[in-house]
C-alpha cells in the first residue's frame, strides 16, 4: 500500500497526524541524509512537499487549539536535516504552548550523517527540554566511531535517547545479530524502544519477515541479556487502528493458576490472587 497507516486520513492541516488522543506526529521536513529502501513513509519523503511558513503555522495553530495535545514528535523526512535556525524555530513556536509537555525527535542523522550532530545543534536542543530523540539503527554494523560520537553529544546534552529498529529480512532477522544490536546500543547510551513488524508499504515485500521469526528474536532476547537490552516488538496495525505490541507466550492459565514458562523454557506455577 501507499499509506498503510492511513496517516493521510488522519492528517487534520497539512503535514500533522493526529493518531492518538494525546500526542500528535509533526511532518517538519521531506529530505533525508539517504532514503531508506523500506521507508513506510516513501509516498511523501523526498518528494517536494509544502514545508513552508503557512503550513508551520497551520499546525502550531492546530496543537495550539488542542489542550490534549501534550506529546509532539518531529519526524519527516528528517527533522535534522532543517537548518538550525528553522529547527530553532519550531522547538520555540511548540514551547510558547503551555500544554506541549514533551518534544520527541526522530532521526536517522545519528548513523546516516552523524556530522549533523554538532556542538551548535546540541547547545541549541538543550534549551527546549525536555527534549527526546529516538534514533533508527538496524544493525550493529552501523553502530561507528562517529556514530557513537553523535549519539554521546546528544546524551551529554541531556536528551534521552530511544532507538526504533525495523525487522529486515536477510539483514537483522537473526537473534545473535539483534542481541549484539541491542547491547551495542545501550554502550552508546541510546535504549532499545521498538522492534517495528515492516508495514505493508508497497516494494518492500522482500523485507518482511513472519510475526513467528519476531516472537523467536524476542524470545533470544529476553532473560538472554539485560532487560535494558529489550525493546517492544510491535506491529501497527492497518488503517491507523495504532501499535500493538508482540509478545512471545510466557502465560497460560490453569483455573486459579498460571502456568509461566521461563526464558530456559520451564514451565512454574503461579498461584494467583482470588477475583474478587
Ligand atoms: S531516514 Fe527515516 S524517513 Fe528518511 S527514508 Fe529512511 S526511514 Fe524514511
Amino acid at each position: 500500500m501507499e499509506d498503510p497507516l492511513d496517516e493521510e486520513l488522519l492528517s487534520p492541516v497539512p503535514g500533522l497526524i493526529h493518531r492518538y488522543p494525546d500526542r500528535v506526529v509533526w511532518l517538519v521536513s521531506s529530505v533525508c541524509a539517504v532514503y531508506c529502501r523500506f521507508c513506510m513513509r516513501k509516498r511523501r519523503v523526498g518528494c517536494t512537499e509544502a514545508t513552508g511558513t503557512g503550513t508551520r503555522q497551520a499546525a502550531l495553530a492546530y496543537i495550539a487549539n488542542h489542550p490534549e495535545i501534550r506529546d509532539v514528535i518531529l519526524s519527516g523526512g528528517d527533522p535534522l536535516l532543517l537548518e538550525d535556525d528553522a529547527l530553532e524555530e519550531i522547538l520555540s513556536g511548540l514551547r510558547r504552548i503551555p500544554h506541549v509537555e514533551i518534544i520527541r525527535i526522530g532521526t536517522r542523522t545519528t548513523v546516516t550523517l552523524p556530522e549533523r550532530i554538532t556542538t551548535g545543534l546540541c547547545r541549541m536542543l538543550k534549551k527546549f527540554h525536555p527534549i527526546y530523540v529516538n534514533t533508527h539503527f538496524n544493525h550493529p554494523k552501523e553502530i561507528t566511531a562517529a556514530s557513537a560520537r553523535a549519539c554521546a553529544r546528544l546524551a551529554d546534552a541531556g536528551i534521552p535517547l530511544g532507538n526504533q529498529t525495523v525487522l529486515l529480512k536477510g539483514i537483522n532477522d537473526d537473534p545473535q545479530v539483534m542481541k549484539r544490536l541491542m547491547q551495542l546500543l545501550l554502550k552508546i547510551r541510546v535504549k532499545p524502544y521498538y522492534l517495528h513488524q515492516m508495514d505493508l508499504v508497497r516494494g518492500t515485500a522482500h523485507f518482511r519477515t513472519s510475526i513467528d521469526r519476531g516472537l523467536q528474536i524476542m524470545e533470544g532476547l529476553r532473560g538472554h541479556t539485560s532487560g535494558l537490552a529489550s525493546p517492544y516488538y510491535a506491529i501497527d496495525l492497518e488503517g491507523g487502528k495504532g501499535k500493538v505490541p508482540l509478545l512471545p507466550e510466557y502465560v497460560r492459565r490453569d483455573d486459579d493458576s498460571l502456568l509461566i514458562r521461563s526464558y530456559r523454557g520451564e514451565v512454574v506455577r503461579y498461584r494467583d490472587v482470588e477475583k474478587s
